[in-house]
């Protein structure tokens, strides 16, 4: 499987590539030359993989398909180390909860920092060290974080040879749980930066580091940002293991609906459905943050500055731009990277947005894509929160609140709504606080984890300061 660009200008890739570059090179992103098509029989055996070998061996399945310059061996091995029932906390490693009426919870949050970014991010750490020690090279990831994304990045790469990761996060903005989790590691290669300003400052400077191309290429500065392909290759899995999880035959049908951010998570699920995952609505759900849903009613696109960007109790989902949609978008319109180019780095740059209603594009959304979307407010997360609780005794975070809000408004008879979970309720006990007049219980392995030496080093927010830094580090072997 080759990989080409959604903007057209750039040469087809090898996987391998792909996973270390990121973005490509005329500023695309990655998405493979076309969609492996499941044919009768295909979802058959892979039901039975999934069912008498378990989640890494459907992993492995998936991959295969979309990556050739791994052997089949290694592969697998990275697969099994990767979605182990030790790292994710249980065996089915997505395990899903039956809540009556048609919704099902399919929980994504077991890995090690509770959040469903660890799904992906842990493969990303395993084939990180797999490429970089078979190149005989290193890389040192440059990322912002003002939460989630952070942890999970430090905690798939704490301890990888080849890899140092230099992770800078907003000083005193993040939680005290948030902070403890990601300073709290003593790993000789990750290096928390506290820088003293907003998280926009951390991602300015680390644009900053990037434009200055000879440093990048002397340190070997690289990433690992949402819209690396690997992640979100990593993510197709999931949709299959729900599916199986939630149907006894191929003839069945479900729904799924995803708290959406930067679009990730949702595009895997468009990405299976392409592949002939028998999955009839997608349904996309937004906090106050709606970028996405009003794309999903109106056709208009209409991308947020900053300071129009609303801080809401479900952070990870607060964002002006969704990166990912570019990927969909490309598929939307056929492929034509022509058009793709002309609406993001055309019109987006120019006038803020961009209109597909009259389209005939927008047209087949629902019919030929499965998209519907909706959104929720803060006192309708807080009201979700309290019914799943007085209903059902299960406590949900807010983030995966949305989702269950916006599913509840969209559900069918006879095919279940499969709902992401994205996090647990103790990465936001403030929230649960409010709701419910308690706090969430702590997983054991949580407990006193504010107490533990923190190791952070507090800069301001000064390029130079970085990259002296960063070229320190770096002459340590
Ligand atoms: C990142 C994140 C999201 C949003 O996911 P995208 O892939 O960016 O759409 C939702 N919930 C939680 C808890 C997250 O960490």
């Amino acid at each position: 499987m080759k990989y080409i660009s959604t903007r057209g200008q750039a040469a087809t890739q090898p996987f391998c590539h792909v996973l270390l570059e990121g973005l490509a090179p005329d500023g695309g992103l990655y998405l493979p030359e076309q969609y492996p098509r499941l044919q009768a029989g295909d979802l058959d055996r892979l039901r039975g993989v999934w069912r008498e070998q378990g989640y890494a061996a459907l992993a492995f399945e998936i991959l295969s398909l979309y990556v050739d310059d791994i052997s089949a061996a290694d592969l697998r091995t990275i697969c099994s180390k990767t979605y182990d029932a030790a790292v994710f906390g249980s065996a089915q490693i997505t395990p899903l909860h039956d809540l009556g009426q048609g919704l099902v919870l399919q929980d994504l949050s077991g890995g090690p920092t509770l959040a469903f970014k660890d799904m992906a991010m842990q493969l990303l750490g395993h084939l990180f060290e797999y490429e970089l020690g078979r190149r005989d090279t290193r890389l040192n990831i440059l990322g912002a974080t003002s939460g989630d994304t952070g942890s999970a990045a430090e905690y798939a790469m704490r301890g990888k040879r080849g890899v140092r990761v230099f992770m800078l996060s907003p000083h005193g903005r993040m939680s005290e749980f948030q902070r403890a989790q990601m300073y709290s590691l003593q790993d000789a290669n990750i290096h928390n930066i506290a820088i003293e300003g907003v998280f926009d400052d951390c991602q300015d400077l680390v644009k900053a580091v990037n434009a200055d191309a000879a440093f990048k290429q002397k340190y070997r500065i690289g990433a690992v940002n949402s819209i690396n392909w690997a992640r979100l290759l990593a993510q197709v899995v999931y949709y299959f293991a729900g599916y199986f999880g939630a149907t006894r035959s191929n003839d069945q049908h479900v729904n799924f609906a995803v708290p959406c951010g930067n679009f990730g998570n949702i595009c895997a699920g468009h990405v299976a459905r392409e592949m002939g995952l028998p999955i009839a609505r997608l349904i996309a759900a937004t906090n106050e943050n709606d970028v996405l849903d009003e794309f999903f009613r109106s056709g208009v696109y209409r991308v947020r500055s900053g300071a129009d960007t609303l801080a809401t109790s479900s952070p990870s989902m607060d964002i002006s731009k969704a990166s990912n949609f570019e990927r969909f978008v490309f598929d939307l319109l056929g492929r034509d990277s022509a058009r793709v180019v002309d609406l993001f780095s055309g019109a987006l740059a120019r006038d803020g947005f961009f209109n597909l209603h009259e389209d005939p594009a927008f047209a087949s959304l629902q019919a030929r894509y499965g998209f519907v979307s909706g959104r929720c407010t803060h006192a309708e997360r807080l009201a979700t929160i309290r019914q799943l609780w007085q209903e059902h005794g299960r406590m949900i975070d807010p983030h995966t609140a949305n989702a269950v809000h916006v599913a509840q408004r969209h559900l069918q008879p006879h095919v279940p709504t499969l709902v992401l979970e994205t996090a647990q309720p103790v990465k936001f006990a403030e929230t649960i606080k409010e709701a419910l007049g308690q706090v969430p219980p702590r997983p054991d392995r949580f407990v006193g984890l504010e107490a533990l030496p923190q190791r952070v080093q507090v800069m301001p927010a000064d390029v130079g300061r970085l990259k002296r830094f960063i070229a320190a580090q770096c002459t340590e072997p």
